[in-house]
C-alpha cells in the first residue's frame, strides 16, 4: 500500500498525529522542521481509500500532501471516531521530532 513505508497511520484512531517511520526534508528549503497539519480521509472510488496527511514546513511554510493509502476497515474505524484531525486540536507535532523517539 502506496505510503505505508512512510507512515504509520494507527496514531490517528486515538485522535493523535500519524508518524513518520523515517525523517523527510523540505524539498524547497531543506528544513527538517515539519508540522502536522490536518489528516483526513476519504473514499476514493472503486473499492479504493485513502487518508490524506498533510504538513507544512516549519521554515518556508511550503505545504505538502501525501495520499496514503488505507483499508475499507481502517476508513470505516477512523470513521467511527473522527474523520478528519486538525493541527488545532493537538498543538504544533513537528513530525520528525515523533521519528527519534
Ligand atoms: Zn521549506
Amino acid at each position: 500500500m502506496i505510503g505505508r513505508e512512510f507512515w504509520d497511520i494507527t496514531p490517528i484512531f486515538e485522535g493523535k498525529p500519524p508518524r513518520l517511520k523515517q525523517k523527510i526534508v523540505c524539498p524547497v528549503c531543506g528544513s527538517d522542521v515539519i508540522y502536522f497539519k490536518h489528516a483526513s480521509g476519504f473514499y476514493r472510488g472503486n473499492g479504493q481509500y485513502r487518508l490524506d496527511i498533510v504538513v507544512k514546513c516549519g521554515r518556508c511554510a511550503l505545504v505538502i500532501t501525501f495520499g496514503v493509502h488505507i483499508t475499507e476497515e481502517e476508513f470505516n474505524k477512523l470513521s467511527k471516531s473522527k474523520a478528519r484531525l486538525e493541527y488545532k486540536d493537538i498543538g504544533h507535532v513537528n513530525l520528525n521530532e515523533e521519528v527519534a523517539r
